[in-house]
């Protein structure tokens, strides 16, 4: 930050209030507005007031609808672009499919761009679909109610896309002295990781915002009773593969069944699939964030926690620990769950096949034969092939958790949520980040308002909203965390 532009300001706002002390407003011909209070006379005023516009860009953007499929996220973009526009930035529209694009601005710390340094401000213009019978609001209404933002996308993820887009703008205001090409970067499709997402987006721009660093979703601050627990700073995700189960027979008259029905065996090879939990093991990140969560449950749990390495414990821990938290069980083995099922033409035909998908979502490095070959081995049921879905995940390499830009946001999110503590965090779910990464691209995920677990699980389902207290205090913290790495102070 700019010391001289400070006290500049300052100066001018005291001397402007000295005025509107001594002249009333009318007569000094300015528009009567709120009183000034004093304790805004600082940069934290021009931040308020970034708030105040990310909350009027939020709530247009949530008015936009870019529910994936088919996402139509080029009109947002183009919202998004409007609004740098206004503030003297350069964006960059970015044309990835009909209908769809991706749109990029970036802050220039000096002549020759140096990527490795860069750092991209993440987050994604598409949201899922709505069920609008079970919405209590209009999902694409931006509705303000009892303290709360409601629409699709609220927090996943134009809440973060304001956010970033507030941070981007209050360098750029604040005439930051930036010691690193500060990015911008609003993708398509990320729902859907289709052909209008980040991988075509790197396929065919990547020059556009190649970056060392990025911030993105995928970490959340977890709270417990109101309270921050702990910030979990996602550096990396498992990865999401599909298996179809196949089971195939004779099909004929359903008056005389026969035994190689194949409902009938894929019933059977789903019951056991369902009842079935891959081995444990533990990635460093997440016997990190083991480590680091330990001491913040309650005893019982706690010692579970810490004998799940144990020789003679040690399953019987795990199997406890699992059941404590989905999240938890997720976080430490490979995952297998039924999504799909169809079979049948008609209520008195036997099907000739039946089919079920499995959404398998592994930790990073482990392989998807392995799961099918074990799968094999437990269905055991000649009758049922076992398929693996074209377009599997790629494994990325973890982001380090070494890295200046780590330890920053590590160090700003556990001071400013009341000194709860920062642990790496490897997410269950995909976020562009995967891509970033395999792109050498240190990349962390943190969401930073805020939620209770009510609003986080409203996230992809009916009436998803952001408090505006929470929606105010992330866009503070992402300020910090970006200003602190990448702002040089003299
Ligand atoms: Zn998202």
């Amino acid at each position: 930050m700019n010391r001289n532009w400070v006290v500049g300001q300052a100066i001018a706002a005291a001397a402007a209030l000295h005025l509107a002390a001594s002249v009333p407003a009318a007569a000094q011909g300015i528009p009567q507005a709120t009183p000034v209070n004093t304790a805004s006379i600082s940069p934290v005023a021009d931040a308020t007031a970034v708030r105040r516009e990310a909350l009027v860009w939020l709530a247009d953007l949530i008015k936009i609808n870019t529910s994936n499929p088919p996402g139509n996220e080029q009109l947002a973009a183009r919202y998004v672009a409007g609004v740098l526009q206004k503030e003297g930035i350069k964006p960059e529209i970015l044309d990835l499919a009909p209908g769809r694009s991706a749109v990029v601005a970036r802050l220039r710390s000096s002549v020759v761009p140096d990527p490795s340094k860069a750092l991209l401000l993440v987050a994604h213009l598409d949201t899922v679909p709505v069920d609008r019978s079970r919405w209590t609001v209009d999902p694409f209404g931006a509705v303000i109610k009892d303290g709360y933002l409601y629409g699709r996308g609220a927090i996943d993820d134009k809440g973060m896309l304001a956010a970033n887009l507030a941070v981007f703008i209050d360098l750029k205001r604040r005439n930051a002295h930036i010691n690193r090409d500060v990015i911008f970067l609003a993708t398509a499709d990320e729902e859907g990781g289709g052909d209008a997402s980040i991988r075509m987006l790197i396929a065919k721009y990547w020059d556009k915002f190649a970056a060392g660093f990025a911030i993105n979703e995928g970490g959340n601050v977890f709270m417990k009773n109101g309270k921050a627990q702990y910030i979990g700073v996602q550096a990396s995700e498992k990865v999401a593969v599909n298996i179809s189960v196949i089971a195939r027979g004779t099909s004929g008259h359903a008056s005389q069944p026969t035994k190689d029905n194949p409902v009938v065996h894929l019933a059977a090879a789903i019951a056991k699939i369902g009842a079935y939990s891959a081995p444990v093991h533990f990635p460093a990140i997440v016997r990190r964030y083991f480590e680091g969560i330990t001491p913040l449950e309650d005893d019982e749990i706690a010692k579970w926690i810490r004998s799940m390495d144990t020789p003679d414990r040690g399953e019987h821990a795990q199997r406890v620990v699992s059941d404590a938290s989905p999240l938890w069980n997720a976080m430490m083995r490979d995952t297998i769950a039924p999504t799909v099922l169809s079979a049948g033409v008609a209520n008195n035909v036997i099907p000739a096949e039946a089919r079920a998908n499995l959404n398998v979502r592994l930790l990073p490095g482990d392989s998807i034969n392995t799961v099918v070959n074990d799968l094999n081995k437990l269905v055991n049921d000649p009758a049922v092939k076992l398929e693996i879905q074209p377009n599997a995940g790629l494994a990325a390499p973890p982001s380090s958790l070494e890295s200046d830009f780590f330890n920053q946001i590590c160090r700003v999110a556990s001071r400013e949520f009341g000194g709860a503590p920062a642990l790496p965090f490897q997410s269950t779910w995909l976020t562009d980040s995967a891509q970033l990464r395999l792109h050498n691209v240190q990349a962390y995920g943190l969401v930073p308002f805020p939620l209770s677990d009510d609003d986080l699980k409203r996230m992809h389902g009916d009436d998803e909203r952001i408090p505006l207290t929470a929606f105010d205090k992330g866009v503070d913290v992402l300020t910090k965390i970006v200003t602190e790495f990448a702002v040089t102070r003299y």
